[in-house]
């Protein structure tokens, strides 16, 4: 099941993406897609509902961050072997844990904001982990029982803010738009083997990103043991679980960073895409 929130920024409604890729509403199932609604049970009684008797959406309607009111956007840095390389820094022990912003947030098709004073505004795809049930003190073997779904992420970055602010990664990870999510969450049954999963990244159509899951360093169910044993993870979290290779960081002989009228294209095999045309704060 694909379920996605659909409308203008900040008064989305709920809804889900059918077998035919039409989007219907589930207005007067559920009042929006939350935590409230991500453990199995509520996942159950949407599933059990026949699409055909959903109202359609105007495919040209804005779809917003398909997890609306996210409690908690943790990040992984540095969780890519062959990223790592790229940015010339060891492979962590420990998984590198950052925050974004809640307000960074927005819907997978909006702008993107190069914030005032940004050089080096830069992008990152990543599978985003939706947490369905509490999780504290988790085990490995049962972390990906607490996961409602998975969604495409797009952790834009900038590179000055996040390494020279005199600060932690958070400044250059948490502007306004930075957070891209969605087109849709798939739910966990849709999704058997997150660690096979194929990532991409264009920008003005050249290819910039290529990567599998499959070379993370920490897998999903090892961040989910990890972080829940600093934290409770709460239903409606998004855990964002780093980048392939391929940032504009690393690009050689000269980096390459994101400026005005660019249009980034990103997605994972199986969870849809998302597009964002770059403008000036
Ligand atoms: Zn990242």
């Amino acid at each position: 099941m694909k379920l996605l929130r659909f409308g203008p920024a900040g008064q989305e409604k709920p809804g889900l993406l059918d077998d035919k890729g039409v989007i219907r509403d589930l207005t007067g199932h559920v009042g929006d897609i939350t935590g409230d609604v991500l453990g199995d049970e509520a996942l159950a009684r949407i599933a059990a509902i026949d699409p055909a008797t959903l109202p359609e959406v105007d495919p040209a309607t804005r779809l917003g961050p398909c997890v609306g009111s996210i409690g908690k956007l943790l990040c992984i840095g540095l969780n890519y072997s062959d990223h790592a390389a790229e940015s010339g820094l060891p492979i962590p022990d420990h998984p590198i844990l950052f925050m974004k912003a809640n307000s960074a947030i927005v819907g997978p098709n909006d702008d993107v904001e190069i914030p005032r004073g940004s050089t080096k505004t830069d992008w990152e795809v990543e599978l985003g982990v939706v947490i369905g049930t509490r999780a504290k003190y988790v085990e490995k073997a049962d972390a990906l029982s607490h996961v409602a779904g998975y969604c495409v992420v797009n952790d834009v970055s900038e590179r000055h803010f996040q390494t020279q602010l005199t600060g932690q990664w958070t400044k250059g990870k948490s502007c306004d738009t930075f957070g891209p999510v969605g087109p849709w969450m798939v739910t966990r049954d849709e999704v058997p083997n997150p660690q096979a999963l194929d990532l991409w990244l264009d920008v003005n159509g050249t290819r910039r990103q290529t990567g599998t899951t499959a070379k993370m360093i920490f897998d999903v169910a090892a961040i989910i043991e990890h972080l829940s044993q600093l934290m409770t993870l709460h239903p409606g979290d998004v855990i964002s679980t780093g980048t392939p290779p391929g940032v504009g960081m690393g690009i050689k002989p000269e980096p390459v960073y994101l400026k005005e009228g660019d249009v980034m294209e990103l997605g994972i095999a199986g969870l849809g895409a998302q597009k964002q045309t770059v403008v000036q704060g």
